[in-house]
């Protein structure tokens, strides 16, 4: 991978075109000076034109030469990307989960770009798919396509009617729109506003995070009611304006926010030089506003029913670390004429980041099997966790001892625990 990236180095700062293009640029130059000399004045045109010939051509022969290192760096380029991914095939369709289920496929595709602003190159894909319905092929586990469960058409159709969808993304990155280039906080603070108690609910500290960057802008400075045309003022009231803000607008913040809120204002006594104060990190924070944008794409999600990053990059990024891990075990299963038997779980275990581990599965240590909605894992008081039908089948609905430790409870004490 290094050498790739070293090719890409030469390409970006020698190998371009930059050069070339200031040689043709020359030559438009000497050509358009020349021009203009002969309409003004026609009689000079054989002298003009016999000047001509020898700047033009030496600017061309020097746009000819420019331009050699570039061929030469995309031909380095090419053999690095070649002797990187030589001898690397993609995995047999043996195994293949997709076929079968097309309509699920472009419809994370068609989230996909929704979530992320393509909202024409959605619209687009989702009309050729409707134009071209995909048939779904057979594979291994589903060898009947077409009985697919009509839960999987039905969600296909939800979502390819996904103007709702498309207006709620399109609000999502207005406001972003203003959180990133106007570094405009209304649009979000209103929106967090309206739905105060559902981010409450989720333990969500959104909508005081953008208050506080409120605060902070106008104690720096920042006039509230700015036009967006004027440029930014700086308002020697700041540090008041700000005071005034915080009387208005943190009531309802002092309960779960009073420690920030103590610190914010304690801030005011250093108004002359918060750059050298105890305050600074609050008022000098060069992330502040991609935080806070985070954490609004995040919230505005997951009140969709959506996470905050996109599953089909998710599930692609993953995929890519990996496909080198199933390779290999694909040759060792070759030369030991072993089968992977068990569809829905990887034979090795995948490397994946840390911000890819989302603990959602619970095995249960008694029956080995995953647990699922109807089957959910149960702590007992000693604080060991089962899954319910374990628990069900020791128990026999009486007292019964833990099978991992010496205490015994009443079923009725087990709870719910929730991943
Ligand atoms: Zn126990």
């Amino acid at each position: 991978m290094l050498e790739l990236l070293e090719q890409l180095d030469v390409l970006e700062k020698s190998a371009n075109l930059s050069a070339s293009i200031r040689d043709v640029q020359n030559a438009i130059d000497v050509l358009s000076a020349a021009r203009d000399k002969i309409a003004a004045d026609p009689q000079t045109a054989p002298l003009t034109l016999a000047k001509l010939q020898d700047p033009v051509k030496r600017s061309l022969e020097q746009a000819q030469k420019d331009i050699k290192p570039i061929y030469s760096g995309l031909n380095k380029y090419g053999k690095a990307l070649d002797k990187k991914f030589k001898d690397k095939p993609i995995p047999p369709a043996s195994n293949d989960a997709l076929s079968s289920h097309p309509q699920l496929v472009n419809r994370a595709i068609s989230m996909h770009l929704l979530r992320e602003g393509e909202f024409s190159v959605a619209s687009t894909f989702i009309q050729e798919a409707h134009r071209h319905p995909p048939r779904p092929e057979p594979t291994a586990s589903t060898p009947n396509p077409s009985m697919n469960d009509s839960w999987e058409a039905d969600l296909a159709e939800e979502s390819f009617n996904s103007e709702k969808l498309q207006e709620q993304f399109q609000d999502m990155y207005l406001i972003l729109h203003d959180l990133r280039q106007e570094r405009n906080l209304k649009p979000a603070i209103r929106w967090a506003r309206e739905r105060s108690d559902l981010l409450e609910a989720r333990g969500s500290n959104l909508e005081f995070e953008l208050c506080r960057l409120q605060f902070v802008c106008l104690f720096v400075g920042q006039k509230l009611d700015a036009d967006d045309d004027e440029p930014m003022e700086e308002d020697p009231q700041g540090p008041l304006a700000a005071y005034e803000y915080a009387r208005r607008e943190f009531g309802h913040f002092r309960g779960r926010y009073a420690n920030e809120i103590q610190q914010l204002i304690g801030a005011m006594a250093y108004w002359q030089n918060v750059e050298d104060s105890p305050y600074r990190r609050y008022f000098y924070n060069s992330t502040a506003w991609e935080e806070v944008a985070t954490s609004f794409t995040r919230e505005f999600c997951s009140l969709l029913g959506l996470s905050a990053d996109s599953p089909l990059y998710i599930a692609a990024t993953a995929g890519a670390i990996a496909l080198p891990h199933l390779l290999k075990l694909q040759n060792i299963m070759e030369k030991t004429r072993t089968e992977w038997t068990t569809q829905n779980e990887l034979p090795v275990e995948i490397p994946l980041p840390p911000t890819y581990h989302f603990h959602s599965i619970f095995v249960c240590p008694v029956s080995k099997e995953q647990s699922t909605d109807a089957n959910p894992p149960m702590m007992m008081p000693c604080g060991h966790v089962i899954a319910q039908e374990s628990l069900d089948r020791i128990s026999k609905g009486t007292r019964f001892k833990c099978p991992y430790c010496p205490m015994e409870s009443h079923p009725r004490d087990a709870r719910k625990v929730r991943l």
